[in-house]
């Protein structure tokens, strides 16, 4: 089994800080140690893949380095005893994609620890089309209903809607019968973004107006944001009394120039959101939830499907932000 070949992406830095992708033949041996040997049926494509296919040292150091923060596939060996030959099973996060080799190769090899046996009512196809993104927006919802923010609280504010944790975030809100403002910088993603439940959809620039004063009009109940910058310092401005926001991207900026004022005077939260060290109780339970009452109603419609082959052009895309939804891809 050690002398296998399989298809992966292989990043590898040409000479000091020149990356270069390919699509080549890779061993099990060359796999790092882990008691769990997983056949990668679906990957799919995130923003941080593609900052690691790139070479962004922030997410990954190691080269020769295969990508892909997500996996679901069946387990081909387990030794630690909790898997049999067969199970299906889900990866999103901790080190894998980052200096763990990926889901943009056929076999993995993990820790037990990090697989999450695939909940029943999800397929593995289905699985990779919520991944690491559609995980995110599930957690962000989850914090929001912990902080209290329920449907009738009023409108909810979802940046980057076309992206990938925005598009899922969307059709999960509107699915549980919040009412949802989706925020976005593509004129043509509005038809799509209704389809998903969105009950309007807003420019970027409608949530700025009025942000250079300390406090805005009260608008949102609660906040999905994956921008950060001034979109969330926008968001959380115009969050209304006892209002929540969720942060967790930086696709606009990593700074966040706000004042205390919405959160000493409108006791206004602000939850942090993270998916790749997330623990296993909530873990387990958002994957539940997903595979069950929050399951998007329009998954397919959210996704488009690509091999290995394909994948160089669609990582351009993602950096450009020009994704819209999900990428899946087929790794079978
Ligand atoms: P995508 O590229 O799929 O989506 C991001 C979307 O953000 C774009 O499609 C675009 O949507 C919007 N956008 C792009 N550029 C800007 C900008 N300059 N200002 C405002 N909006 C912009 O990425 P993902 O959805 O996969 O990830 C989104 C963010 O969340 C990333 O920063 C990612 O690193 C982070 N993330 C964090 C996780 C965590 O655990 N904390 C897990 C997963 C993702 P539109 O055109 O509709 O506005």
């Amino acid at each position: 089994m050690s002398e296998t070949t399989f298809k992966a992406m292989i990043v590898e830095e040409a000479e000091p800080k020149k990356f270069t992708r390919r699509i080549g033949e890779r061993k099990i041996s060359d796999l790092p140690d882990g008691d769990l040997l997983i056949r990668v049926h679906y990957s799919s494509l995130n923003f941080k893949d593609a900052l690691s296919a790139t070479g962004n040292k922030a997410v990954t150091r190691k080269f020769p380095h295969t990508p892909g923060i997500d996996a679901a596939g069946e387990v081909v060996e387990c030794s630690c005893g909790r898997y049999q030959p067969g199970d299906q099973v889900l990866v999103t996060g901790y080190d894998l994609g980052m200096e763990t080799d990926g889901g943009f190769g056929q076999y993995i090899r993990i820790p037990c620890d990090w697989a999450v046996k695939l909940p029943d009512g999800l397929s593995l196809r289905e699985s990779m089309i919520i991944g690491t993104a559609g995980f995110t927006a599930g957690l962000c919802v989850w914090k929001l209903e912990q902080a209290g923010v329920q449907p009738d609280a009023g409108d909810i504010l979802v940046t980057g809607a076309s992206g990938g944790v925005g598009s899922i975030a969307v059709s999960i809100l509107a699915r549980l019968g919040y009412r949802v403002v989706a925020v976005t910088g593509k004129t043509a993603a509005a038809d799509f973004l209704k389809t998903l439940g969105a009950a309007e959809v807003i420019g970027r620039e409608a949530v700025l107006e009025g942000a250079e004063r300390p406090m805005m009009k009260e608008r949102w109940a609660g906040v999905v944001d994956v921008a950060g910058g001034d979109l969330l310092a926008g968001a959380i401005k115009a969050t209304r009394y006892g209002g929540a926001v969720t942060c967790c991207g930086l696709v606009g900026s990593p700074d966040l120039n706000i004042n205390v004022f919405p959160f000493i005077l409108r006791g206004v939260s602000l939850l942090g959101v993270d998916s790749v060290q997330c623990p296993a109780e909530p873990r387990l339970a958002v994957w539940e939830k997903l595979a069950g009452l929050w399951k998007p109603e329009h998954l397919e419609e959210t996704a488009s499907e690509c091999g290995l082959e394909e994948l160089e052009e669609k990582i351009q895309a993602i950096l450009k932000g020009q994704i819209r939804g999900r990428t899946l891809v087929n790794m079978k």
